[in-house]
């Protein structure tokens, strides 16, 4: 788990100069057929020794291709196996959809920089019949896939193809060779990460004496704003039929995402620099879908693009800095108070931004509390006890906007570094600071 740190996978779009969409759409289809033959012969009982040498005889794609989705259709069942008794659901033993191609690079699929700097891409969507092509994509992504065909110390790994919203889209997989990162188990300062629709709150908790020695809240109000927009605009195009423009827009709603949570990520991964020996802690998506009972909140959270895309590039950027994540069960983490004597857990703590516990009164920005909570959640899974909390550190907001603000963080850079991370200018952010410090743990205490 801990390699995955170090690989990253890249999103593209994929503008077609040979071939056409039809041609991929077969190298799908084929895809699919071979992934129900998987699932097919496993229900008939067959060893899956032989159901890997036979399916891949009887494709027509590229050998390692049909091999690699032989692999991840076995995959599938292995999970399925794995967790059979938590009521896990086997796989659906024939799918209707396209299945996603999985290529390796310079065998199914290969990637070559032209003399203008553009990425040329080369699908086979059978063998020797070729789709080629331009990739699209943010100007970053773009920059890593050059870096990883150009230097040795980076592998372009395994590629999928996959349609999605009425466009094709490329998913490239780029690894750093020799980076490695650090054992969770060693950590020395637990950070709780609580990701939401509009922000990220950090807290960085001292593993052996309890403490939490700091913690901010990341706004991104303009992430929630522009994908709403962006939404109002798609609706408003597919009313008319306006289908082309319509993935125009989706591509750049995207980008604008995309480049938004890479700003908040940086801002995340300089905040940690800070601490020694630190670990990242995340809720673990897989419980969440199992938990039925969190409600409209975990469920928001768990379909808003936000969480997943800003974790796996904190988890990416991190990683390249030696420092590892981990996944807790999220089970109440928005819901229990963290004073070690009190721990009561209710849903009506939480009101919004604001929590408030019905026992104890202890009162703290909620998404700040729930990282606090993430973090103890480690400690509990890892260590004989959670040293009790005393107090808690003023909740520092900082406000990233796509405009202006946003070099202002990049300035201010070295703000993060001493704790003090208020980088608000205006007066609306200083009202939002002011109102953002709270009581510590012990003077709310009964
Ligand atoms: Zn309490």
């Amino acid at each position: 788990m801990q390699d995955a740190g170090l690989t990253q996978t890249l999103s593209f779009g994929l503008t077609l100069q040979t071939g056409s969409s039809d041609n991929l759409h077969e190298g799908c289809l084929e895809a699919r057929r071979v992934r129900n033959e998987v699932n097919r012969l496993d229900k008939e009982g067959w060893d899956w020794n032989d159901i890997h040498d036979t399916v891949v005889d009887n494709s027509y794609h590229v050998k390692n291709t049909t091999q690699l989705l032989v692999k991840k259709a076995l995959k599938e069942l292995e999970t399925y196996h794995d967790h059979k008794d938590d009521e896990w659901g086997r796989p659906y033993p024939y799918i209707h959809e396209t299945y996603p191609l999985r290529m390796n690079h310079n065998e199914g699929y290969a990637l070559t920089v032209d003399d203008s700097g553009d990425i040329q891409f080369r699908i086979s969507y059978k063998p020797y019949n070729y789709v080629k092509g331009v990739l699209r994509g943010s100007p970053d992504h773009l920059e890593q896939v050059k870096t990883a065909l150009r230097s040795d110390a980076w592998r372009v790994g395994v590629a999928e193809l996959v349609y999605k919203h009425d466009e094709w889209r490329l998913h490239v997989s780029v690894t750093h060779k020799s980076r490695t990162v650090a054992p969770p188990d060693n950590a020395g300062t637990v950070v709780g990460v609580d990701i939401n629709e509009d922000c990220v709150a950090l807290a960085a908790m001292n593993r052996d004496t309890g403490d939490v020695l700091d913690s901010v809240v990341i706004e991104y109000p303009e992430i929630k704003r522009i994908r709403h927009e962006f939404f109002t605009k798609r609706k408003r195009m597919q009313k008319v039929g306006q289908t082309a423009f319509e993935n125009v827009v989706r591509t750049e709603e995207r980008d604008f995402v995309h480049d938004h949570l890479h700003k908040v990520s940086r801002d995340v991964t300089r905040w940690v620099s800070q601490f020694n020996d630190p670990v990242l802690v995340f809720e673990d998506l897989k419980d969440m879908r199992d938990s039925l009972d969190y409600g409209t909140r975990m469920n928001r959270r768990l379909h808003s693009l936000p969480f997943a895309a800003l974790r796996d590039t904190v988890t990416y950027k991190t990683a390249w800095n030696g420092v590892p994540s981990d996944d807790v069960n999220p089970e109440y983490t928005s819901q229990r108070c963290p004073r070690t004597e009190c721990l009561h857990t209710e849903r009506a703590n939480r009101r919004r931004k604001r929590f408030k516990c019905k026992s104890c009164g202890f009162q703290d920005h909620s998404d700040r509390k729930a990282a606090v909570c993430v973090a103890q959640e480690w400690v509990a899974d890892h260590d004989v006890n959670v040293p009790s909390l005393k107090t808690l550190p003023r909740v520092w907001k900082v406000r990233r906007t796509a405009s202006g603000l946003c070099e202002g963080a990049d300035a201010h850079g070295a703000v993060f570094a001493s704790g003090v991370t208020d980088i608000g200018t205006s007066a609306q952010d200083s009202q939002s600071r002011a109102r953002a410090e709270l009581k510590p743990v012990a003077s709310t205490a009964d």
